[in-house]
């Protein structure tokens, strides 16, 4: 079975969010499996400086330049494509926003190249390498399917991934003649989406099977409170989609073998995660004190995050006497909330503003709880290596939150199998009532190292989706390419 993976980030060269995550640890998990999967990524300098090897093996115009296609790897695994257009993608920093932090305003044509490469691939361009199937994720990767639903050749089943419906990409009626996409494809029954070229959309349309990241959330996308305008296609299309909820890799987050925690520790004893929660809280200049509940957030600071309600209930965590350390980055009101709580309880909220991929790890090791309080939340992988790490998840009841945690109430507590905290909906009651039970349940030191323990012998590496993926790519293709 050869499967096409394409994709914007993939860590650990380049990431922004959870795709980075998935589409890193996806091929490793797959190869385990006999699939043998190669991922299409666009050249940005990072890659370009990351990939080992890297043997030309195309060269064509595209979009406006001259690319290459770079066959190479970064780990035995990972064997990817790199797509070389400079005229596109040399450009340093976050893969899709320029140095103002606004989008690049030739967006449609970097992923537009990056899908139509997909495409051509996926209809046998390449000599000697030959999918089975496109997997493609996201909107980036969007156009893959349309493209290859209208080449008029055989060609390879497609699959499309949605991370996250919110990011639809989303550009103006003239970018469809730009990017040479078939004008008879501009229509509902197609890539049009409320007048605009929309890349998720036609996908969403002309794949052959369609996943997202949790079962929870592949309901709530079919509704037209979460369906982002795209609820209908969504619906209309239900018995092509699956979810499938993500695993994470579990050797870059092993707590016992993580070079970036000072004192690694594993479920028979958590001796060094106290070690652990004293050096995230010197470093951070919060109190060294293992009394107080340290309660982390590492996220995109942005309103699907939720991080709102926190803010608004800081006063009832300060006075249980709890510690909040934020790491995220995002809108700069959010930013300015925190810092503003910040300097006013020193000692007591700290705040790492920035991308810092080794104090994350930190983070997740020295903290008691992870706070997950999205307003909605495709699969999320923090509350994931929260549990791996003891590190107690508090987070809303959706998407893939609510399929990942076991809340611990009543029945959950007395047969030994709460994981978490869930609330719902997101409000700031309802996360305030949360956050009550937290220090209840802090309180009572067997229960919550109960609940510790019990998170992190659960399975959350991606042995599971992996095979569900498989059966996927199995469902599509004749016997003979099935691995
Ligand atoms: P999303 O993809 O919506 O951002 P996920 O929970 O699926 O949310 O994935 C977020 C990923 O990004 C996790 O691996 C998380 O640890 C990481 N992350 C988010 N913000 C930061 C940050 N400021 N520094 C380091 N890692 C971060």
């Amino acid at each position: 079975m050869r499967v096409l993976s394409v994709t914007s980030e993939l860590f650990p060269l380049i990431k922004t969010g959870g795709l980075a995550d998935v589409a890193g640890a996806l091929p490793g998990a797959l190869a385990s499996l006999g699939v043998e999967m190669r991922t299409l990524l666009p050249g940005y300098p990072a890659v370009m400086a990351g990939v080992q090897g890297a043997q030309p093996i195309h060269e064509q115009e595209l979009m406006g330049g001259r690319a290459r296609l770079l066959a190479g790897r970064i780990a035995p695994d990972i064997e990817l494509i790199v797509l070389d257009a400079p005229h596109l993608f040399a450009r340093p920093g976050n893969p899709y926003l320029g140095p103002d932090g606004r989008d690049w305003p030739d967006n449609h044509r970097r992923f537009g190249a990056l899908s139509r490469i997909a495409a051509d691939i996926g209809t046998g361009s390449l000599p000697g390498w030959r999918p089975d199937v496109v997997h493609a994720h996201d909107w980036q990767a969007g156009l893959a399917p349309v493209w290859m639903a209208f080449a008029g050749v055989p060609r390879a089943a497609t699959v499309l991934t949605i991370h996250n419906l919110a990011f639809q990409g989303l550009f103006p009626a003239w970018t469809a003649h730009d990017l040479g996409l078939p004008p008879e494809g501009f229509r509902i029954e197609g890539y049009e989406s409320w007048g605009r070229v929309g890349f998720l959309k036609g996908g969403l349309f002309h794949a052959d099977r369609l996943t997202t990241v949790s079962p929870t959330y592949a309901r709530e996308i079919q509704t037209e409170a979460e369906g982002m305008g795209l609820h209908g296609l969504l619906h209309s299309r239900a018995r092509d989609l699956v979810g499938i909820t993500n695993g994470i890799d579990e050797e870059v987050w092993d707590p016992a073998a993580d070079r970036h925690v000072p004192a690694p520790y594993a479920s028979s004893t958590l001796d060094g995660k106290a070690e652990d929660k004293w050096r995230l809280q010197e470093r951070l200049g919060l109190a060294v004190d293992p009394n107080a509940l340290l309660v982390a957030v590492v996220s995109r600071l942005t309103e699907q995050k939720g991080l709102d309600l926190l803010l608004a209930q800081l006063p009832l965590l300060l006075a249980r006497g709890g510690q909040l350390a934020v790491l995220g980055s995002g809108q700069p009101w959010l930013e300015a909330g925190f810092r503003g709580a910040a300097e006013a309880n020193p000692g007591r909220i700290a705040c790492f503003f920035g991308y810092d991929e080794p104090l994350s790890h930190l983070f997740q090791a020295g903290a008691d709880a992870i706070l997950v309080p999205s307003r909605f939340e495709p699969c999320g992988l923090t509350q994931l290596y929260g549990l791996r790490y003891g590190t107690v998840p508090i987070v809303a009841r959706v998407g893939g939150l609510a399929d990942t945690i076991v809340d611990a109430n009543e029945a959950a507590l007395a047969d030994g199998i709460a994981t978490g905290l869930q609330f719902s909906p997101p409000t700031v009651e309802a996360l305030g009532t949360a956050l009550e039970r937290a220090f209840e349940l802090w309180a009572q030191p067997t229960v919550w190292r109960r609940m510790q323990l019990r998170g992190m012998t659960r399975k959350v590496g991606w042995r599971h989706a992996a095979q569900r993926y498989l059966d996927l790519y199995r469902s599509l293709t004749p016997p003979a390419a099935s691995a």
